[in-house]
C-alpha cells in the first residue's frame, strides 16, 4: 500500500467460491485429526460457555443469558435460560456470567507475505498475534502465491495458534507490476482465461485487480471471475470506480478506491482540496448510490490510510502501544519502508488530518446509504499490527458514524459473506465453526471493549491471549 504513494498511483481486489469453501472445511477437519493423533494439539472434545451474553450480528443485538455448547470443531447448541442443554459430563465448563461472546473476528485485508518478506520474516511467525487479538480468520489480499499457500497450510495445521488463512490471486497488474513479489502482469484480455486455469490449481478464494490494470483487462478479469464463481475485488488506479462498478466488480479495497473518483475536476484545482471536498457533490452522490444499489462490498482499511497520512509525525500513531507487539525485525523495518514509500505525502499536518477526516466522513456516508462495508486493516504495513489493528479499525469505523453493532457485523458476518463462508463463520449459532471471542465488557457500550479478551476459541481450541503472545518473538 505505502509504496504506491511514491509511484503516485491510487488503488486494489478479492473473491471466492462456495464449492471451495466446503472443501476447506473438510480439509481443516483432516488436519485436526492429524494433530490429534500426533499429540501436537487437541481441540477440547466439548466446551460449554454458560450464561453469557451473545452478540448476534444479524440482529445487531446482544442476547442475554445464553449457553453455548461446542463439540469438536463446531458449535452444536446455543440455548436460552430454561432450555435443555445437552453436553457430556467431562465437558470443559466456562462460567460466562457477566461476559460477552462475539463471533471470531475476521480481518478482510491482510498480507501474509508482502512487507513481512522485506523484514526477513515468514508469515507464520506473526499468526499468533491475530488469534491473541480474537481474529480467527484472515483474508490475504495479495501475496506471492507459493509462500502464501505455505503460510495458509501452516495455519491450518496449527489452529491452536493460528487463524484460518484464505488466499488470494497475485495482484493482477500492468507490466511491470507495482509489487514485484506479490504482483503479476496481465496485459492481454485474451490471456485472462488461461491465468484463471492456473489460479484454480492454487485454490484461491479471492481475485484481486490492482492499480495498474486498465478497463479492458479489468473487465475480462471480472467476467472470468464470475464465470468461475469467484469473488473479485479491486484496488483501483487506472480503472475508474465508475467503470469497475458498471462492469460488475464485487468489492473495492481501500477508501481511495471510492474517494479518488468523487473529486470534481473543478474542486481538484484548489490547494488542499482533498481535505475540503464537499461530499454532497453529484459525482459522490451518484457513485455512493450505485455502490449501494449494486451492493458492492467496500473495505475502507482506515488504519493504513491514517498511518499513511499521519506517520511519522503523529506520536499517537507512531507510538501506539499495539506497535510494540510485533517482532523487532518488523518494527525496525517499518520506518525504512515509510521512507522508501515517500511518507508522509507532504503538506501541512492539518491538511492531512482534514483529508483523513474526509475518508471517515465518506465511510459514514456509504454506511448510511446502505453500502455493505467490510473491516480490513492492511496488516503488516507500517504500524498496522497484525490482529490488534483490527480493533483500531473498529474504533475508526465507529468514529466514522457506524454504530458499534454495525462495525462488529462488518468484522464478522459481512467479512464471512465475502469469503463465501456465511453458512460456516461470522456468527455464533448451531452448525457453525466454533470460533468465539469471550470478552469481559459489552462492545455495544464501547467498541474498545472488543480488546478485553479473556479467551479465544478457534475451531474448538480454547486459546489464552497471554500464552499466544509468548509465541511471538519481540526481539
Ligand atoms: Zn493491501
Amino acid at each position: 500500500m505505502f509504496n504506491l504513494l511514491k509511484l503516485n498511483l491510487v488503488s486494489v481486489a478479492i473473491g471466492l467460491s462456495r464449492r471451495l469453501f466446503r472443501s476447506r472445511v473438510i480439509y481443516s477437519g483432516a488436519i485436526l485429526c492429524l494433530t490429534l493423533t500426533s499429540g501436537a494439539s487437541a481441540a477440547q472434545t466439548s466446551v460449554v460457555i454458560e450464561h453469557c451474553s451473545v452478540f448476534d450480528p444479524e440482529a445487531g443485538k446482544v442476547l442475554p443469558d445464553r449457553t453455548i455448547v461446542v463439540r469438536g470443531t463446531q458449535i452444536v447448541q446455543v440455548v436460552g435460560a430454561g432450555e435443555i442443554v445437552d453436553f457430556p459430563a467431562d465437558a470443559t465448563r466456562i462460567d460466562g456470567r457477566g461476559k460477552f461472546a462475539l463471533p471470531g473476528l475476521i480481518d478482510a485485508h491482510t498480507h501474509v507475505v508482502h512487507v513481512l518478506d522485506y523484514a526477513h520474516l515468514t508469515g507464520d511467525v506473526v499468526l499468533p498475534l491475530y488469534l491473541a487479538a480474537g481474529v480467527t480468520s484472515i483474508r490475504s489480499t495479495g501475496d506471492e502465491i507459493v509462500a502464501a499457500t505455505l503460510v495458509a497450510r501452516s495455519a491450518a495445521a496449527h489452529p491452536e495458534r493460528s487463524p484460518r488463512v484464505f488466499t488470494c490471486s497475485p495482484l493482477l497488474d500492468a507490466d511491470p507490476p507495482i509489487h514485484r513479489g506479490a504482483g503479476q502482469a496481465v496485459t492481454d484480455p485474451a490471456k485472462v482465461s488461461a491465468l484463471f486455469d492456473d489460479l484454480a490449481r492454487w485454490n484461491v478464494t479471492t481475485v484481486k485487480i490492482y492499480a495498474g490494470t486498465d478497463r479492458p483487462v479489468g473487465k475480462a478479469i471480472i467476467d472470468e471471475s464470475h464465470r468461475r464463481g469467484l469473488f473479485v475485488t479491486a484496488h483501483l488506479g487506472r480503472y475508474s470506480a465508475q467503470h469497475a462498478v458498471a462492469d460488475g466488480v464485487d468489492g473495492l479495497e481501500h477508501i481511495w478506491s471510492v474517494f479518488n473518483y468523487v473529486i470534481p475536476a473543478e474542486a481538484a484545482k484548489q490547494p488542499g482540496h482533498r481535505g475540503r471536498l464537499d461530499l454532497s457533490n453529484e459525482l459522490c452522490e451518484s457513485l455512493v448510490a450505485e455502490l449501494a444499489r449494486r451492493k458492492v462490498f467496500v473495505d475502507p482499511t482506515l488504519a493504513v490510510f491514517r498511518n499513511m497520512l499521519l506517520l511519522p509525525d503523529v506520536p499517537e500513531v507512531h507510538d501506539h502501544p499495539d506497535n510494540a507487539l510485533v517482532p523487532r525485525a518488523l518494527r525496525e523495518f517499518w520506518p525504512v519502508y515509510l521512507q522508501r514509500s515517500g511518507c508522509p505525502q507532504g503538506g501541512p499536518l492539518e491538511d492531512r488530518r482534514r483529508e483523513f477526516a474526509k475518508f471517515q466522513e465518506l465511510t459514514g456516508k456509504m454506511h448510511r446509504a446502505g453500502v455493505p462495508l467490510l473491516a480490513g486493516t492492511d496488516a503488516a504495513e507500517p504500524q498496522v499490527t497484525p490482529g490488534f489493528s483490527l480493533h483500531q479499525e473498529l474504533e475508526m469505523l465507529v468514529e466514522s458514524g457506524l454504530p458499534p453493532a454495525a462495525a462488529l457485523c462488518a468484522a464478522t458476518l459481512t467479512n464471512a459473506t465475502v469469503l463465501g463462508e456465511k453458512d460456516h463463520l461470522g456468527s455464533i449459532s448451531a452448525g457453525k465453526m466454533a470460533d468465539i471471542v469471550l470478552v469481559t465488557a459489552n462492545p455495544l457500550d464501547d467498541i474498545r471493549h472488543t480488546r478485553r479478551i479473556e479467551l479465544v476459541i478457534h475451531q474448538g481450541h480454547v486459546c489464552r491471549p497471554d500464552a499466544l503472545m509468548k509465541l511471538v518473538p519481540r526481539e
